[in-house]
C-alpha cells in the first residue's frame, strides 16, 4: 500500500516565522550598525589624524622660535663679550630677517632699554611697557644678581601700526654679560608670518590654521585650501614664553559621507538583495506548501480510489521485482502486500503449472512483444486454490519518457468464467430443447402428412388384397372358367402376399410415426406453476447476450404483482426468445435510436371472444395443422406479453405465410420459430398474435390464461 509521508509542521504557524525574522532583523541591524561605526572611526582618526598634524605644527612653530631664539643668543652672546660690535650684529640680524620672513624686526637694546641698533627705521612702539621688570631689576645694579632670568619673554600680540590687520608678537631675549644684565634683543614676529612660514604647505592645504587668545581673539589666520568646515577642530596652546596663544586647526574635510560609501551601498545593496530573497523564498515556501499539500489531498484520493479498486494493479521493474500491489491484488491473491513487494520472479502466487508460461510471458515482457489487449492465465491464492485471470500490461516511463518498469491491471475473471458457463449451458439446453421443439412440431407435421398417405395405402392394398382373395375364391368355385390360366392361383398369392406385407409396412410406418409424435407430445405434460416475471427473468441473460451482440437496448415493463400461470416452463422460455430473437434480427439495420425491444408484461381481461388487438391472425392458413389455429379466446384473466420492436415491420406477403412451417425471408432460416411458438401457446390456452407497432415495426403478443 502507498505510504505517504506527512511533512513535520509547527506547533504554530506564526512561530514558524519568528526566528528567521529575529535573525534577519538583527542582521540587518548589524549592516546598518556597521557603516555608522565605520564612519564614526573614520570621523575619529580623521580627528585624531587633524591632532598629530596639529601637534607637528606646533612642534615645527615651537623649533623655529626656539632656533630663533639660540641663534639671537648667540649673537647676544658675542655682543656681550664685545666680540661683535653693534654694527657687525646689525648686519646678522639683517640676514636673519631675510631668511625668516616671519621676523619683522630686531631691536637691539641696552640694560637701560636704551636702543642700540634696530632693522627698522621705526622706533619700536611701547617698549618701555615692554619688559620694565626685568630692566628695572638689572637697571643700575652692581651687584650681580645671583639668578638672573635670562628667560625669553614675549609680550601680549599687539596690531601693527603700520599694517592693518597685522598683530606683532615681540619676544625679549635678555643678554648677560659678566653675570649681569647686559641688554636684550627683541624680536618682533608677524604672528601672520608665522604660519606662513612656519607651517607647511601641505597641511595649509588641508585645514585653515589660526593664532587665538584664550578669549578666542583671532590674531592671525591661514586659510590657503578654502573654507574649513568646524567639523574637525583642534586647539593646540603654543609653548610660548608668558604668552598663551592657541595654535587652531580647522580641517576644510566636511564629515564623511554615508552613501558616497562605498561599503555603505553594497552593505544597502545586500541587505535589499537579503530581503528580496527572503520574500522568494517566502513565496516559494508558500507555494511548496501549497503544492504539498495539493500532492496530499492528490495522493489521498488516489489512494482511495486505488482502495475502492476490485482490479489488481501490480508495478514491476525492470528486473520484474514487485514495486507496488494495491489492495485489491493483495485480496485475489491472499498475501499481504509487505510479503510480496520486492520479490523476484518467481512469485508465490505463480501456480506451479503454469511456471513455463510466466516465465516466457515474461521473456515476451523484456522484448516488448506483450499484447495489449491483455491475455489469459491463472494465479494461486495462498490457499492453494486457482483461479484465471485476464492481464493487461503497459509501460511504466518517468517524467523523462524512460520507461522504469511495467504497471499491469489483473482481473479475477472467475466469476465470469462461472457465469460464461452458466450461460453455456443454458443455452446448450435451450438449443436441445428448441430442438427437441422443433423435432416435435416436425414429427407432428410429418405425422399429419403421413397419415393419410399411410391410410391410403394401407387401405388401398387392403382394397387389392380384399379383391385378390375374392377372385381367389371365384376361381375355386369355378374351376372351368379358369382353365386357360392355370398358373394364375400361385401369382395372386404371391401378390396377395406381398399386398399384405405392404400393409404391414404402412400401418408399421403409422405407429412409428404415432410413436414418435406421441414421445415428443409427452414433454406437454410437465405442467407446473409459473411465474411469468421469474421466466422473464431467467431467460434475460440470453436475450441480454444477444442484443448486445447487435447494439439493441432492452426495456421492460412488468406489472407487479403477476399471478402464476400453469404452464411447459421449458416451452414458454423458447416462445419468449424465439420472439426475441425475431424481434432483434428485425431491427439489425435500425439507427441506435431506434434499436430499443420492449418487454412489456400485465395482466388482461378479455371478455371477448376475440383477442381485439390481433389483426392479421385470421389470415394465417393452416390447412394441414391438427391443432387448428385460432384467435379467439374464451372470457377470463389472462397475462398478456408483448415483444415490441422498431425494426422493418411485416409486410402483407410475409404475414400470409408467418405461421407456415419452413417459411423464413431469412437467408439461414428455419422458418419454424413461429409456428412453434404457436402451437406452444395453443397448447396452454393461449393465443399468439402480431400487428404493427405504430412506431414502426411489430408487436408480437400472446395472451396466457390465468
Ligand atoms: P425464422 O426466424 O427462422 O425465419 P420464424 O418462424 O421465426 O423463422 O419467422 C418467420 C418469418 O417471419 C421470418 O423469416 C421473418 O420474415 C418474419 N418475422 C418474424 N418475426 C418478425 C418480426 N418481429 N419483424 C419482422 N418480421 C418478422
Amino acid at each position: 500500500m502507498m505510504t505517504f509521508v506527512k511533512s513535520k509542521t509547527w506547533p504554530n504557524q506564526k512561530w514558524r516565522w519568528l526566528l528567521p525574522i529575529l535573525l534577519v532583523s538583527l542582521f540587518v541591524t548589524t549592516l546598518i550598525w556597521l557603516p555608522l561605526q565605520a564612519q564614526k572611526m573614520e570621523t575619529n582618526e580623521r580627528q585624531e589624524q587633524l591632532i598629530a598634524d596639529t601637534l607637528w605644527v606646533e612642534q615645527a612653530i615651537q623649533f623655529q622660535f626656539l632656533r630663533n631664539d639660540d641663534l639671537l643668543r648667540q649673537i647676544g652672546a658675542e655682543i656681550g663679550t664685545k666680540k661683535l660690535v653693534p654694527l657687525a650684529a646689525l648686519d646678522r640680524f639683517n640676514s636673519i630677517l631675510k631668511s625668516n620672513h616671519e621676523i619683522q624686526r630686531i631691536d637691539l637694546f641696552a640694560n637701560n632699554n636704551a636702543i642700540i641698533t634696530s632693522t627698522s627705521g621705526y622706533p619700536l612702539p611701547n617698549t618701555d611697557n615692554l619688559f620694565p621688570k626685568r630692566a628695572h631689576i638689572s637697571a643700575g645694579n652692581s651687584i650681580p644678581p645671583v639668578n638672573i632670568d635670562q628667560k625669553t619673554r614675549c609680550m601680549q600680540p599687539l596690531l601693527d601700526q603700520n599694517k592693518k590687520n597685522t598683530y606683532l608678537l615681540s619676544c625679549q631675549i635678555p643678554l648677560v654679560s659678566d653675570r649681569q644684565y647686559a641688554g636684550s634683543i627683541i624680536v618682533t614676529y608677524y604672528l601672520s608670518g608665522i604660519l606662513e612660514e612656519m607651517v607647511p604647505w601641505w597641511f595649509a592645504q588641508d585645514n585653515e590654521i589660526s593664532l587665538i587668545d584664550l578669549d578666542e581673539k583671532v590674531y592671525a589666520k591661514r586659510a590657503a585650501g578654502g573654507s574649513s568646515k568646524n567639523v574637525y577642530t583642534h586647539n593646540r596652546p603654543l609653548d610660548l614664553p608668558n604668552v598663551t596663544l592657541i595654535l587652531r586647526t580647522n580641517s576644510n574635510k566636511s564629515e564623511p559621507k554615508l552613501l558616497s560609501n562605498l561599503l555603505v551601498l553594497s552593505v544597502i545593496l545586500l541587505s535589499f538583495g537579503l530581503i528580496w530573497s527572503l520574500l522568494a523564498l517566502w513565496r516559494d515556501i508558500n507555494r511548496r506548501l501549497a503544492a504539498e499539500d495539493a500532492l496530499r489531498q492528490q495522493v489521498a484520493f488516489r489512494t482511495a480510489m486505488e482502495n475502492s479498486l476490485i482490479t489488481g494493479l501490480r508495478a514491476r521493474d525492470m528486473e520484474g521485482r514487485l514495486t507496488y500491489v494495491n489492495p485489491a491484488f493483495c485480496k485475489m491473491v491472499e498475501h499481504p502486500a509487505e510479503d510480496i513487494v520486492g520479490r523476484l520472479p518467481p512469485m508465490p502466487y505463480w501456480a506451479p503449472e503454469a511456471f513455463e508460461e510466466y516465465r516466457h510471458r515474461f521473456t515476451q515482457l523484456l522484448a516488448g512483444t506483450v499484447p495489449s489487449e491483455g491475455f489469459e492465465t491463472i494465479y494461486q491464492r495462498a490457499s492453494g486454490e486457482r483461479f484465471p485471470v485476464l492481464i493487461y500490461e503497459s509501460r511504466l516511463v518517468d517524467e523523462n519518457g524512460v520507461q522504469t518498469g511495467w504497471m499491469s491491471s489483473i482481473l479475477d475473471i472467475s466469476e465470469l468464467k462461472r457465469a460464461q458457463e452458466l450461460t453455456r449451458q443454458q443455452q446448450e439446453m435451450l438449443h436441445a430443447s428448441a430442438r427437441l421443439a422443433t423435432m416435435g412440431e416436425i414429427a407432428s407435421i410429418l405425422a399429419h402428412e403421413l397419415n393419410q398417405p399411410l391410410a391410403a395405402i394401407s387401405s388401398y392394398t387392403t382394397g387389392a388384397i380384399n379383391l385378390l382373395q375374392s377372385s381367389q375364391e371365384n376361381n375355386q368355385d369355378n374351376p372351368q372358367t379358369n382353365s386357360t390360366t392355370p398358373d394364375q392361383t400361385p401369382l395372386q398369392s404371391l401378390l396377395l402376399s406381398a399386398l399384405e406385407k405392404a400393409n404391414a409396412q404402412a400401418q408399421r410406418a403409422g405407429h412409428i410415426i404415432h410413436s414418435v409424435h406421441d414421445f415428443v407430445k409427452k414433454r406437454e405434460s410437465s405442467r407446473e406453476p409459473v411465474s411469468i416475471a421469474a421466466l422473464l427473468q431467467s431467460v434475460m441473460p440470453l436475450v441480454e447476450l444477444q442484443a448486445q451482440a447487435s447494439y439493441v437496448n432492452i426495456q421492460y415493463t412488468i406489472a407487479e404483482p403477476l399471478p402464476m400461470v400453469q404452464a411447459d416452463r421449458i416451452l414458454l422460455e423458447q416462445v419468449i426468445l424465439n420472439l426475441t430473437r425475431n424481434a432483434i434480427e428485425a431491427m439489425e439495420h435500425s439507427p441506435p435510436e431506434r434499436s430499443i425491444l420492449r418487454i412489456v408484461a400485465r395482466t388482461e381481461h378479455g371478455n371477448d371472444k376475440q383477442d381485439v388487438s390481433t389483426t392479421d391472425v385470421t389470415n394465417h392458413v393452416t390447412s394441414h395443422s391438427t391443432n387448428h389455429s385460432t384467435n379467439h379466446v374464451t372470457p377470463g384473466h389472462y397475462i398478456a406479453v408483448e415483444v415490441i420492436d422498431q425494426g422493418h415491420g411485416i409486410s402483407a406477403e410475409v404475414a400470409a405465410q408467418l405461421f407456415s412451417p419452413f417459411f423464413s425471408t431469412k437467408p439461414s432460416g428455419m422458418g419454424m420459430g413461429l409456428k412453434i411458438c404457436r402451437t406452444a401457446i395453443e397448447f396452454h390456452g393461449g393465443v399468439l398474435s402480431h400487428h404493427d407497432n405504430p412506431a414502426g415495426g411489430t408487436i408480437f403478443r400472446f395472451l396466457l390464461p390465468i
